[in-house]
């Protein structure tokens, strides 16, 4: 079992949930944040941080996200190379530098918050 991010993070992205993983499983998308499936170990500390209550355990992702459990857990089949997400702290700090990875997101997926 695993937890998942949703499409609620699209938009939002703040890293809230990175700061409380033990085991730093969170790693960057293009659009969300991904659990690596094999490294969460079911503790669901994630889950109340996150402002928009995007993350669910496997079991219990809503019906029209369902296609988000897959989107997890496909980028680390095979030689996965994701970079692992960056503290709440540092992420805000690159967002606010013109052009970095950060600075970017925002420009592509309108902020929500
Ligand atoms: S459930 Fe726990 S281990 Fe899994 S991603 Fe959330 S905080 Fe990390
Ligand atoms: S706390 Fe929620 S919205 Fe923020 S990055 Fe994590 S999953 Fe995305």
């Amino acid at each position: 079992m695993t937890y998942v991010v949703a499409e609620p993070c699209i938009g939002v992205k703040d890293h809230a949930c990175v700061d409380v993983c033990p085991v730093e499983c969170f790693y960057e998308g293009e659009d969300i944040l991904l659990i690596h499936p094999e490294e969460c170990i079911d503790c669901g500390a994630c889950v109340p941080e996150c402002p928009v209550n995007a993350i669910f355990e496997e079991s219990d992702v809503p019906e029209q996200w369902k296609d988000y459990t897959a989107k997890n857990a496909d980028p680390f089949k095979g030689d996965s190379n994701l970079p692992k997400s960056p503290t709440r702290e540092k992420w805000e700090a690159e967002r606010a530098q013109e052009g970095s990875a950060a600075n970017l997101y925002y420009q592509k997926y309108t902020p929500k918050t």
